[in-house]
């Protein structure tokens, strides 16, 4: 069978039926295809969406389970507290989220096919489904995720970190001696560096009712990331698992393509994760209004060229920030967990736990590294035999 639309998105996770819902909100004929048969299914997810979420995309209230205001930083001998006046970040029912998303732009008139897409052909705009349906558009979009078939077509290399999730249950005395403070639980999430995570890291995130998404990312497996949980959940708590997840987080390649002929990518199949906290949602839905506006101009102009100014659009405004990311990343990684206590003792004792509060932003870490420069506070808070490496990584003269 062959059927034409006028543009065909892979994969109807939360940034495939977002770009759908905005295109046909932009009167564009809309398919879009996932093989999954249950929408959402299964959560890869901590769900921890900052305050931001408003600025790229709606998020209904019964779909927040908690708000935070802050978090506890850990390594193993030292915690720093951070946190803002307002709500930092939200904690989102994600299946929930990824079922909201999906109706709402099939209510909007976005078509859908419960197939596999098992090939394409970028130049001519055929995408072709595992039950022999073949689509004809003049644009596909790739959103299928990590793994993503289209953007291999496009000749990229992609590559990951793999991720593994707990749900736990955990009493609040146990959180409490965690953190050796009584603030109230559900206000902040924990994070826990160890030299063996980087360039990853482990959280804890309270969802409310003494229940906590507890999971790592690294560069580990599964099976060795699921023992380290196993580990840090004895090593700190009393604790019952009630369910466990695993997935994966795309590390962003500067040199791959988002268009090449008929074929865009966005999302995790681009690649589009925050480095340093693996988050993808904002940047992936902010991705989709870019993406949107170029899309609409290539079919309405029948110029498929046009697509390339997304491309152009998503690097000149996440180039920057990425790179910055990368940086603190690589320095992060230099670090013992001797030099993480070192460097965490460090930022007490200059008084960061405020200015991290004041200037920190999960979604742009780059205006707290440079308030860190502005204030030369680089080399007093990092161990003196790195500063070569540092002034290498940073590029300081
Ligand atoms: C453990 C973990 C925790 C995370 N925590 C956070 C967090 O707290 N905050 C945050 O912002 N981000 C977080 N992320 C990242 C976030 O989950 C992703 O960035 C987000 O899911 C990307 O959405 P997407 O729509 O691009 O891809 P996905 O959500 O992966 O959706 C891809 C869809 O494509 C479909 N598909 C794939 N291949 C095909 C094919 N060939 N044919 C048809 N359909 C196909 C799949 O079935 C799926 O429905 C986390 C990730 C992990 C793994």
């Amino acid at each position: 069978m062959s059927l034409d639309s006028e543009v065909v998105i892979i994969g109807s996770g939360p940034v495939g039926s977002t770009i759908a819902y905005y295109l046909s909100q932009k009167n564009l004929d809309v398919t879009l295809v996932d093989k999954k048969n249950q929408i959402g299914y299964p959560l890869q997810c901590a769900g921890i969406l900052s305050k931001h979420i408003f600025d790229y995309n709606e998020l209904p209230d019964n779909l927040i389970l908690n708000t935070v205001k802050g978090a506890f930083l850990h390594t193993q001998n030292h915690i720093l507290k951070v946190e803002k006046q307002e709500n930092a970040a939200y904690i989102i029912d994600r299946i929930a989220y990824d079922e909201h998303l999906f109706k709402r732009a099939i209510e909007n008139g976005v078509k859908f096919i419960n197939e596999k897409a098992i090939d394409y052909d970028i130049e001519n705009g055929i995408t072709y489904l595992s039950h022999g349906t073949q689509i004809n558009s003049k644009v596909i979009i790739g959103c299928e995720g990590y793994n993503s078939g289209l953007s291999q077509k496009m000749g990229n290399t992609q590559s990951n970190f793999n991720a593994s999730q707990m749900l736990v249950e955990i009493s609040d005395e146990n959180i409490q001696s965690f953190r050796d403070s009584i603030a109230s639980i559900d206000e902040y999430v924990d994070t826990y560096l160890t030299n063996d995570i980087l360039p990853g890291f482990l959280w804890v995130i309270p969802l409310g009712n003494n229940q906590f998404r507890v999971g790592l990312f690294s560069n580990h497996t599964h099976k060795q990331q699921n023992d380290m949980l196993n580990d840090f959940l004895n090593q700190n708590f009393e604790y019952e698992i009630i369910e466990k997840y695993k997935g994966f987080i795309p590390i962003f390649n500067e040199k791959n393509l988002l268009v090449k002929g008929h074929a865009v990518l966005i999302g995790d199949a681009a690649g589009q994760v925050k480095p340093t906290s693996g988050g993808g949602l904002l940047i992936g839905f902010d991705a989709c209004e870019m993406a949107s506006r170029h899309v609409a101009n290539a079919v309405e102009n029948d110029d498929i060229n046009l697509l390339r100014d997304y491309q152009k659009e998503f690097h000149k405004k996440y180039h920057k920030e990425f790179s910055y990311q990368f940086k603190v990343q690589r320095t992060l990684g230099l670090l013992s967990d001797e030099d993480l206590d070192y460097f965490f003792m460090k930022l007490r004792q200059n008084d960061c736990e405020r200015i991290i509060s004041e200037y920190g932003d999960m979604d742009k870490q780059s205006t707290l590294v440079k308030e860190f420069i502005k204030r030369g506070l680089i080399f007093k808070i990092m161990p003196t035999f790195l500063f070569k490496k540092i002034i290498n990584i940073f590029g300081f003269r």
